[in-house]
């Protein structure tokens, strides 16, 4: 479709759609409702139609990587210690390590699945946050335990 004809349809799908709609404009919030146009009346914003979904918030997927990316960034400041200093390598520090490795490796996983894991229920995605939140705070519990 050329993108006149195309500019041209969205415009009218638009303008059917607000026909009958209090919709408050998404810069200004001023009511679309009626609105004859390309553009808002009030602040000149051009708004659009478009098809979304909940899941595509990106609230639990940051959320789910963040205590990910936390668990691997100790493992590799831990890491790069035994390297500087390898005597201190100890077996004590293997789990963390491989905690930090697996971490990461999660981390990756789930980076490169983004889009399954935004296909998933808002529920599942909740559910995958607090596991990563509940692996973080048991490994700080257990690196407190530690000291
Ligand atoms: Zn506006």
């Amino acid at each position: 479709m050329p993108e006149t004809a195309s500019r041209d349809s969205d415009e009218t799908l638009l303008e059917g759609f607000l026909r009958d709609r209090d919709c408050p404009c998404p810069i200004c919030q001023y009511n679309l409702r009626g609105l004859a146009g390309a553009t808002c009346p009030e602040c000149g914003s051009p708004p659009h139609l478009s098809l979304n979904s909940p899941n595509t918030r990106v609230g639990p997927f940051v959320l789910a990587l963040a205590p990910l990316l936390m668990i691997g960034g100790v493992g590799v400041l831990l890491l790069i210690a035994i390297a500087r200093h390898p005597q201190a390598l100890s077996e004590g520090l293997q789990v963390p390590m491989a905690a930090g490795a697996l971490s990461l490796l999660t981390a990756a996983w789930l980076l490169f699945r983004r889009t399954r894991f935004l296909c998933l229920s808002r529920e599942a995605q909740s559910a995958a946050a607090l596991a990563a939140w509940s692996a973080f705070l048991f490994a700080c519990g257990w690196a407190a335990s530690m000291l």
